[in-house]
């Protein structure tokens, strides 16, 4: 059996960039700049199987809301 390295899944932190086009896995409503409020988003890179499968963004609020499935996001 060979060793190999395992990717896991991770979320970090960002701030909502003006021109942002992406659904927020967590409500399924976009994740939209504003310019008078600066929000966070999460971004977390998937792995299944330690395979990279996929980008999911959440709104901040909503990561936390459904348990930070990928970890504290760094
Ligand atoms: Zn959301």
């Amino acid at each position: 059996m060979t060793a190999r390295t395992m990717f896991t899944s991770r979320a970090v932190t960002r701030p909502v960039e003006a021109g942002s086009s992406v659904t927020c896995a967590g409500c399924g409503s976009p994740v939209k700049f504003t310019a008078k409020t600066r929000l966070w988003q999460v971004i977390a890179n998937v792995y299944v199987d330690g395979v990279w499968d996929r980008v999911e963004h959440y709104h901040a609020d909503c990561y936390d809301e459904v348990g930070q499935p990928y970890g504290s996001a760094a």
